[in-house]
């Protein structure tokens, strides 16, 4: 495969209607996965799971990119406390159970808009080797001395307060990049 047959795109899809409907008492979910053609993927989703009003959250640094799966990889790390088992309504497996499907997130759009886009622009500073491995200076800059900490006081569901940290993060190392 050429380069760019290996890129993909980052995509958060919300389906309010959907969730409004079957789960009323509970935050829509929005997933967020990675796709090479998005709108074959939405379509896919709509059909098998029978998610109607399936649409994607506008993102306009939207392009697809080499190292899509590490995007994605420190996206869901990053948003693991807000996952979801998404107790598919449509879709059943060959046994004829409900299915519970990865990569829901009971997370808002713009608190999931935001980490996509950060860590897509981190992805961008070729912050990885050929084999996806941290280079030396993005290594150094993830060790416990050069991050910083949450404060005690800051909640755990706070995501203004984890943008802001790690965008900081995010801004000087990129910064340190240039000179090194
Ligand atoms: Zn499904």
């Amino acid at each position: 495969m050429n380069r760019v047959n290996k890129e993909r795109h980052v995509y958060i899809f919300k389906s309010p209607e959907y969730f409004r409907r079957f789960f009323p008492n509970e935050q829509p979910l929005l997933k967020i996965g990675m796709a090479k053609d998005v709108s074959k993927r939405m379509e896919d989703l709509r059909g098998k799971c029978g998610l109607f009003d399936l649409a994607r959250v506008s993102d306009c640094e939207d392009r697809p990119m080499e190292f899509y799966w590490k995007v994605e990889e420190v996206v869901h790390t990053e948003l693991l406390n807000f996952r979801r088992l998404f107790n598919c309504k449509k879709f059943r497996n060959a046994k004829g159970t409900e299915t519970e499907h990865q990569e829901w997130f009971a997370v808002d759009e713009e608190a999931a808009l935001r980490t996509v886009q950060r860590w897509r622009r981190f992805t961008e500073l070729e912050p990885y080797d050929e084999n996806g491995i941290l280079k030396d200076h993005w290594s150094r800059m993830i060790q416990p001395k050069n991050m910083e900490h949450p404060d005690a006081e800051e909640q755990w569901n706070d995501s203004q307060s984890r943008d802001i940290r790690w965008t900081k993060w995010l801004d000087e190392g990129a910064k340190e990049c240039d000179n090194v």
